[in-house]
């Protein structure tokens, strides 16, 4: 069998033989051979060196996954000597997936529920897809150049492998979310306002010893500002210190009515 056909995204290729191995489809693919152009010393070539079988996951034909043995080409060039493989438009020196493949897996794994789904569909394992998803994140991260004059800074349980905890830098008066730091660790935020911080003059947090010393040693001397929500809990807590004192000599069932009503003391007096 020796068709050539434009497969979408196997355009000029010659599918030499197809077969059915276990669940995959086996496209035995090849080039015809053209005039290359020699790296090294730019005389064009037609003589063929050898060839290489490079075996390529692909994606699913009629819901099966394919694999391409793609039969490479080498020439060599008959000026120098030099050695090069073909050049394709399909698959990229020594990987293992073909480019539509890649493209595939980077749309699905971004817009899939769970890596493990991606991994399931396009035929690899999960910690590929992770890697490719990581080399993608990557590429779209921009690094923030200088921070705006008002930040805020706020800890998050997103549980990734850097920790339990990581921290938001936000904009203080857009409130755009500009970075998120891999932990909350003195180190991480210190090191980070080091390197971004020099234009900060107010840094909207929350009340933490420990947060508040490595923003001091970063900036200098900031504008510290508790945040609303963080100062509000420290006085809730304070007022549910005094609600329990008071009510701790009660009896069992009054104790337990007067818990269970205890946000009564936060509402607004004009409300009650
Ligand atoms: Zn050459």
């Amino acid at each position: 069998m020796n068709i050539t056909m434009k497969f979408p995204g196997l355009e000029d290729v010659m599918v030499t033989k197809m077969e059915q191995v276990e669940d995959r489809v086996a496209l035995h693919v090849e080039l015809e051979v053209r005039p290359h152009q020699c790296p090294r010393c730019q005389e064009k070539t037609r003589r063929v060196h050898d060839y290489r079988i490079q075996k390529i996951k692909h994606l699913k034909w009629f819901e099966r996954l394919t694999s391409l043995f793609y039969k490479r080409r080498r020439y060599a060039c008959g000026a120098c000597g030099k050695k090069f493989p073909e050049r394709n438009s399909f698959v990229a020196r020594y990987q293992r997936f073909s480019k539509e493949w890649n493209q595939a897996v980077h749309v699905r794994s971004v817009k899939a529920k769970t890596f493990k789904e991606v991994a399931g569909h396009y035929g690899a394992s999960s910690s590929t897809i992770v890697r490719r998803f990581d080399v993608l994140a990557l590429q779209e991260i921009q690094e923030p150049g200088r921070l705006p004059r008002i930040i805020a800074i706020d800890e998050y349980k997103g549980d990734t492998r850097e920790g339990k905890y990581q921290l938001i830098i936000a904009d203080g008066e857009t409130r755009q979310p500009i970075d998120i730091l891999p932990n909350r660790k003195k180190k991480t935020i210190k090191r980070y306002l080091q390197q971004h911080g020099s234009g900060v003059e107010i840094v909207v947090m929350d009340m933490s010893n420990a947060f508040k010393a490595a923003v001091q040693q970063a900036l200098g001397k900031p504008v510290i500002i508790a945040d609303r929500f963080h100062f509000c809990r420290y006085i809730y807590w304070a007022l549910d210190g005094v609600r329990r004192r008071v009510q701790k000599n009660w009896t069992d069932y009054d104790r337990k009515k007067g818990k269970r009503m205890r946000y009564v003391f936060h509402k607004n007096s004009g409300k009650l």
